[in-house]
């Protein structure tokens, strides 16, 4: 295997033969992709490639010389990991350390399990909340809770995107 060794970002965006961003993979899989001709590298990352024929920056950002067709993917499953993400890891109502996941209007009041009534919460306001709204506790959310939408969820999911990225991206799709 030929020797990568990323100084410190890991990852490598993908776009598609049409500039359409794909997904998120190693650098070493980026790197293999250029070496083999399926992918041109727009911009590079930290670090160097060694193999005994080539030395090269590793890739940033590559996009595929050929055109790939991919199921399109609109919906977000609801999980811990994407709400932790969309809620930048913390507290909606106290912005600690999240740990659990809320229902804002609880369940046991009629509260669905869906985007829009779901919270990254710590573990004491959860517990201290229990079966009440934030109303009645005079709380007041940090979010308004919402289905993630964009290309960039659809691409990056829970991962948090490279800075460098952006202008692929365009986050604010
Ligand atoms: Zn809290």
């Amino acid at each position: 295997m030929p020797d990568i060794r990323p100084r410190s970002n890991s990852s490598a965006l993908v776009l598609n033969a049409t500039y359409e961003p794909l997904g998120v993979v190693s650098v070493r899989r980026a790197t293999i992709l250029v070496l083999s001709a399926k992918a041109v590298c727009l911009a590079d990352g930290d670090g160097i490639f060694h193999s005994e024929r080539h030395t090269l920056p590793v890739p940033l950002v590559v996009r595929l010389t050929r055109f790939v067709r991919v199921p399109y993917r609109p919906y977000v499953g609801l999980s811990r990991r994407p709400i932790f993400a969309r809620d930048g890891g913390r507290c909606a109502y106290c912005r600690a350390a999240a740990e659990t996941i809320d229902h804002v209007l609880p369940r046991s009041r009629g509260g669905q399990h869906q985007w829009d009534n779901v919270v990254a919460a710590c573990a004491r306001c959860n517990h201290t909340k229990g079966d009440k709204t934030p109303a009645e506790l005079g709380w007041r959310l940090h979010v308004s809770p919402a289905a993630p939408k964009g290309i960039a969820w659809r691409v990056l999911g829970h991962r948090a995107p490279d800075p460098r990225w952006a202008e692929w991206l365009d986050l604010a799709a």
